[in-house]
């Protein structure tokens, strides 16, 4: 697979307009970290960031009085975030049309910082093509106990089996336990051909070798192994976006690096975010190679 010529990251508003209130208040206690230093990271990354987050339907993960209190998902609407988060109505399986929320610029990401958020999880499509994904994830979510150099191995290993099929990806160190291996695509096939794309993926990958993987969610059948969670790959999944915060012990963030990079760290949590500075000088490198990855409803 041949990339194209790298897309440039375009410009965008800086963020303005939206007041941090308690910029003191204690988010983070193990690591220390406020409300403040949440805003001043997200305002730091807030360019990279929206290559990904911009104009997806999101939910996010809030923790009014910080992560060691009580922390709730949000996808729809209260009309409390005010005129930086905008809304996108959807018809869920239902038939009820529901409002989701999505940003677009800084202003957005911080109306929602202001808000108590902390995590950024976002859909697999945009608004303009809501039916038709424009990236997949294998979320590899490894059994307790299991080493993080198997974790990285399972990443490699599906990176070149992608390649084998034409597609691009890259790594992202999930700030939690795990990695996600992301696939941006042409937004051409809808979501059940993605699905279907991914489950058999991922099913293939645990025929071959069901010493190292699993394709199915159950704990049981987890033991030793990575569950490949492509499940993550539907109409309505989120996944974490990159750069997003985790309310996690020690702050730390979802963060996209090179294969060569991934090589290096020991653990899913090794930036965090005090690192703002750090992962926005290197994002340019990120963005541009995946976008032009060959088109999934080929395959
Ligand atoms: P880890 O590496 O620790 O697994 P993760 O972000 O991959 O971190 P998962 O538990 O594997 O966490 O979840 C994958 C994704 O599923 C999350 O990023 C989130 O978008 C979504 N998710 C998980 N739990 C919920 C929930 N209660 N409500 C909505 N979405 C959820
Ligand atoms: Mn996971
Ligand atoms: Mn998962």
């Amino acid at each position: 697979v041949t990339p194209e010529k790298a897309k440039p990251v375009p410009e965008r508003k800086p963020a303005s307009g939206v007041k941090i209130t308690h910029p003191d208040r204690v988010i983070f206690p193990d690591a220390k970290a406020t409300k403040g230093d949440l805003a001043a990271y997200y305002e730091t990354v807030g360019a990279p960031m929206l290559e990904w987050l911009a104009d997806r339907p999101v939910s996010l993960v809030r923790c009014p009085q910080g992560r060691a209190k009580k922390c709730f998902f949000q996808k729809h609407d209260s009309g409390s975030f005010g005129e930086h988060v905008h809304h996108v109505p959807i018809e869920e399986k239902t038939g009820d049309v529901e409002d989701y929320l999505y940003v677009s610029d800084v202003s957005g990401i911080l109306a929602c910082v202001q808000m108590g958020t902390i995590e950024f999880h976002g859909w697999g499509s945009r608004i303009d093509a809501l039916e038709k994904p424009d990236r997949l994830v294998f979320d590899l979510d490894p059994d307790e106990g299991l080493d993080f150099g198997d974790v990285k191995k399972a990443a490699l290993d599906i990176r070149k089996t992608l390649e084998e099929i034409g597609l691009v990806s890259f790594a992202m160190l999930s700030g939690g336990k795990g990695v996600h291996v992301v696939v941006p695509i042409r937004p051409e096939a809808e979501w059940g051909t993605v699905k279907d794309f991914t489950s058999r993926f991922a099913r293939a990958l645990a025929a071959q070798q069901p010493d190292r993987f699993t394709a199915t969610m159950s704990k049981e059948k987890r033991k030793g192994k990575i569950f490949i969670d492509w499940l993550r790959n539907q109409r309505g999944s989120t996944s974490v976006m990159p750069y997003s915060a985790r309310a996690r012990e020690g702050a730390p963030v979802a963060a996209p690096l090179t294969w060569e990079e991934l090589a290096e760290v020991k653990n899913a949590r090794t930036f965090s975010i005090s690192d703002g500075e750090l992962l926005q000088k290197r994002s340019v490198q990120m963005t541009g190679w995946g976008w032009h990855s060959q088109v999934l409803a080929s395959v």
